[in-house]
């Protein structure tokens, strides 16, 4: 569908302007079917022999499906792109399309704590090793990937919000032949492009700002076609993790809108970075800005703040009117996550308290509310929730 944007926009353009591959239509429609049809035995032949790319079975293919996949990798400046059920599920059917037992995983820490649990509990059974290096050592070590198949990405990694270098430890992963993944489910396409700065493979959990509006759990893989291809041939055909085309749907208008919102988002963030670190309650706060590593270029809604010891956390967030409390983030809506309620998370596999995270530091997703309003309610909650 994008490709009917001639020309070299910028991914604002992109993203409201590209037409869709039905007739007139500003939107695809939701093709609800399971399976098409052939007109001949000969079509039906050319397609089973891999000869025809034509839908098939909704597992594998779907026109709703195939427009935002399309328009996501143009977004990504990818080749192409597969979507799947959820953020996991493209994150494990990524994963396992590349390694086989006997093959080393380099893991970021500060990863996202199912994808974490995923290394862990399913891969390291069937023999995969996975070892994990802070971003630092990706960094600096140049030796760090030798022997290492995939290094697992995600910048800023979760919670504590380290950005990495990407060109340099795609430049170390070149080196030594590893594949190089990132989750960038942070800064969407508009604030980091990672496969223009040497990295192989993007995924996102869409479930967050791709889609926007909180009513949709999905992921999406973008890379060079070739390796699409073959997530899509072995993992996506084989482990069925497949995009419903109405949430397909749902994610090609959350993109229509997502530069004016990570916009909103960004200018919201940068007014609570400058409140925040002025507040004498506020110890520190998380979050990366644009140019602190090469090829960020934004600053998303999603932070991290360590609160002083005065402050009475569950009284702090009983206290919030407008930010609720709840897991996920990237909605339009404000919510808070105290990290003690995380560290608690059943299960003894638990990667913040594996790489250690202060239960002192409580989660924003800054929505799409009247910053002026949120500060205020996240000001007024701060304070009466300190012990004098
Ligand atoms: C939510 C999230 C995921 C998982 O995505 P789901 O859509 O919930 O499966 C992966 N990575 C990050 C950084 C996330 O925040």
């Amino acid at each position: 569908m994008a490709d009917s944007v001639p020309g070299n926009y910028s991914i604002q353009t992109l993203l409201a302007a590209a037409a869709t591959d039905f007739g007139g239509a500003v939107t695809p429609p939701i093709m609800q079917t399971s399976l098409f049809t052939f007109d001949n035995y000969h079509a039906f032949a050319e397609r089973m022999a891999g000869r025809s790319d034509d839908p098939l079975y909704t597992r594998v293919q779907n026109p709703t499906v195939s427009a935002f996949e399309n328009l996501i990798a143009k977004a990504e400046e990818g080749e192409a792109a597969v979507a799947f059920a959820s953020g996991m599920a493209a994150i494990s059917s990524a994963v396992i399309a590349f390694v086989k037992p006997g093959d080393r995983i380099a893991c970021v820490e500060h990863v996202y704590p199912d994808a974490y649990r995923f290394f862990e509990k399913l891969l390291r059974p069937f023999g995969v090793e996975v070892t994990y290096h802070s971003v630092e050592a990706f960094e600096t070590d140049e030796n760090l990937l030798a022997g290492a198949r995939l290094a697992y990405l995600e910048s800023p990694n979760t919670v504590v919000f380290e950005a990495m270098d990407l060109p340099a430890v795609a430049a170390h992963a070149k080196r030594h032949q590893t594949l190089t993944m990132i989750d960038n489910s942070w800064a969407t396409p508009l604030f980091q492009q990672p496969l223009t700065l040497g990295i192989d493979i993007v995924l996102h959990s869409a479930s967050k700002y791709l889609s926007g509006h909180s009513d949709t759990v999905a992921g999406v893989v973008v890379a060079r076609q070739d390796l699409i291809d073959q997530i899509r041939e072995l993992s996506l055909a084989l482990l069925g993790g497949k995009l419903a085309p109405f949430e397909a749907f749902l994610l090609t208008r959350g993109l229509r809108t997502l530069t004016a919102r990570m916009h909103q988002h960004q200018a919201t963030a940068n007014q609570f970075v400058d409140k925040l670190s002025a507040h004498p309650l506020v110890k520190r706060v998380l979050s990366p800005g644009p140019n602190v590593v090469p090829g960020l270029t934004g600053r998303s809604g999603l932070m991290s703040v360590e609160l002083d010891g005065a402050v009475d956390i569950p009284a702090f967030a009983d206290t919030l009117n407008l930010f609720r409390l709840g897991v996920s983030w990237g909605g339009f809506e404000s919510l808070v996550l105290p990290t003690k309620i995380a560290l608690e998370q059943a299960g003894e596999q638990n990667s913040m308290q594996r790489f250690g995270v202060s239960d002192r530091i409580v989660r924003l997703s800054l929505g799409l509310e009247d910053p002026d309003d949120l500060w205020a309610d996240f000001e007024a909650a701060l304070s009466t929730s300190a012990h004098r």
